[in-house]
């Protein structure tokens, strides 16, 4: 059997064009399973073929149009042709691109607009912005040489080698940030109604921060580098993800300022900050927005120092026989550390800490090797939790109202991000070594795969 597939193209004016693309053969009665239906080598041709077909009449339709004078209405004189060679996701098409001499009406015109090749303003870049859009979607979910790899195994493709779909992953990060910086631009003009921003108020937006650490390249300065990623959540708006390397990061606080725009935050609404306790967190939201924020201290963090203080106590306890007379009360203290912080007594957390540092230090340990370093341990656990709480006074709140009102206390949402934007993609398993603006560049197309923000445009098939 023979299958011979046809193009039949049609011009506005009605003009029909039929070619031929491409004939598969297949035994008249097949034998096995692998010879039905279409492989995927001769769908690669049909679609290079296709593609080319259409293209080359695209552009050379193009070309006609142009050619004719805007003031005369007579064809202008052909001075050469030219080829141009542009790159698609279904491979690399050379189309002619013919110069135009200056129409003979115009023949005072300036020497510059001798002649023009109308191709050549319309390719103003080497490839489509598909294949761009789909290369760095790929170069951002997966390492440069997978997503290389992937695309030809699928398509015919122009070739490209790990290289080139890192330059394209960085040029869309660019187009990105820049888009970014416009909308927060664009939003910073409008004022909003005082109305407005008070009933955008009762719900505030939540940022939710977290930092990570990512393998640098040999020779950079540190082993590793931190980034910093988190989460916009706001009632009403699909979440958004953002991830900057705040020393290579042009204007960090517009891409967080972009990403809360894009929440519907408004400049003088309130803003909640959930992170871990390292200052610089909320000082890149207050910067973002320009005013004051409400930062919480993540519960996760906090639980977890407690949870060491817990344990040490519990180990101390557990040891046969009690090697010292640990008051009743030091371990009662202890046991109401976690339900001190979690309803925002986080001063009387901290009056007992000192309680049972004190009163630890004072105990008498026999000389027993294995009691005196738990107490060591103890002490030294009390005394970190002791200036956790210190160092983030202003960000201790009443976690069990907050939580009871539903509200989020935990950037382990935030985690999650760092999960799907970081480790995924540059963790340690991978053996991946990156430089901190190679990082930062994948960071912002990977933040708009995974929210959705880098969208297809829409094409209309003709019904
Ligand atoms: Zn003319």
């Amino acid at each position: 059997m023979q299958w011979t597939v046809r193009l039949e193209a049609m011009t506005n004016a009605g003009e029909v064009k039929t070619t031929e693309l491409v004939t598969f053969s297949r035994p008249g009665v097949v034998s096995t399973l692998a010879e039905i239906g279409l492989m995927l080598a001769e769908t690669k041709t049909l679609l290079a073929r296709l593609q080319a077909s259409m293209l080359r009449g695209q552009v050379a339709a193009y070309a006609a149009y142009h050619r004719v004078c805007a003031a005369c209405g007579v064809l202008r004189p052909l001075k050469d042709r030219r080829t141009r060679r542009l790159q698609t996701l279904f491979g690399t098409v050379e189309v002619e691109a013919p110069r135009f001499k200056v129409c003979r009406c115009r023949l005072t015109a300036p020497l510059a607009e001798v002649t023009v090749s109308p191709v050549c303003a319309l390719l103003t870049a080497r490839c489509t912005p598909e294949l761009e859009r789909v290369q760095a979607e790929l170069g951002a979910r997966t390492s440069f040489r997978d997503a290389a790899r992937i695309l030809e195994a699928l398509l015919p493709v122009s070739p490209a080698n790990h290289e080139s779909l890192r330059i394209r992953t960085h040029a869309v990060a660019l187009q990105l940030e820049a888009a970014d910086r416009q909308a927060a631009a664009e939003v910073m003009g409008v004022r909003d109604e005082p109305a407005k921003a008070a009933a955008a108020d009762t719900s505030r937006p939540v940022v939710m921060l977290d930092g990570a650490y990512i393998r640098a390249v040999p020779g950079h300065q540190t082993r590793n580098f931190e980034a910093i990623c988190g989460k916009v959540e706001h009632e009403g708006h699909a979440t958004r993800r953002f991830a900057l390397v705040h020393s290579v990061a042009e204007q960090p606080h517009i891409l967080l300022r972009a990403a809360l725009l894009d929440q519907g935050w408004r400049e003088g609404n309130a803003v909640t900050a959930i992170s871990d306790g390292d200052p610089a967190l909320p000082a890149l939201v207050r910067s973002a927005m320009g005013g004051p924020v409400e930062p919480i201290l993540d519960w996760f963090h906090l639980s977890m120092r407690v949870h060491h203080v817990e344990q040490v106590m519990g180990g101390l306890c557990a040891l046969e026989p009690l090697p010292l007379v640990l008051p009743d009360h030091a371990q009662i203290d202890v046991e109401r550390l976690r339900s001190l912080l979690w309803n925002g007594h986080h001063d009387k957390a901290y009056e007992a800490l000192g309680r049972i540092k004190s009163w630890t230090k004072d105990a008498v340990v026999p000389n027993e090797p294995a009691a005196e370093a738990k107490v060591r341990r103890l002490v030294a656990r009390c005394a970190e939790l002791r200036s956790y709480i210190e160092s983030n006074e202003g960000a201790l709140i009443d976690y069990g109202q907050r939580h009871r009102a539903g509200k989020p206390i935990s950037t382990s949402r935030a985690e999650g991000t760092v999960n799907q934007l970081v480790s995924a993609r540059m963790n340690k398993r991978r053996q991946m070594r990156w430089s901190s603006r190679g990082a930062h560049r994948v960071f912002q197309v990977r933040a708009a795969v995974l929210d959705r923000r880098f969208g297809h445009p829409a094409i209309q098939l003709a019904a």
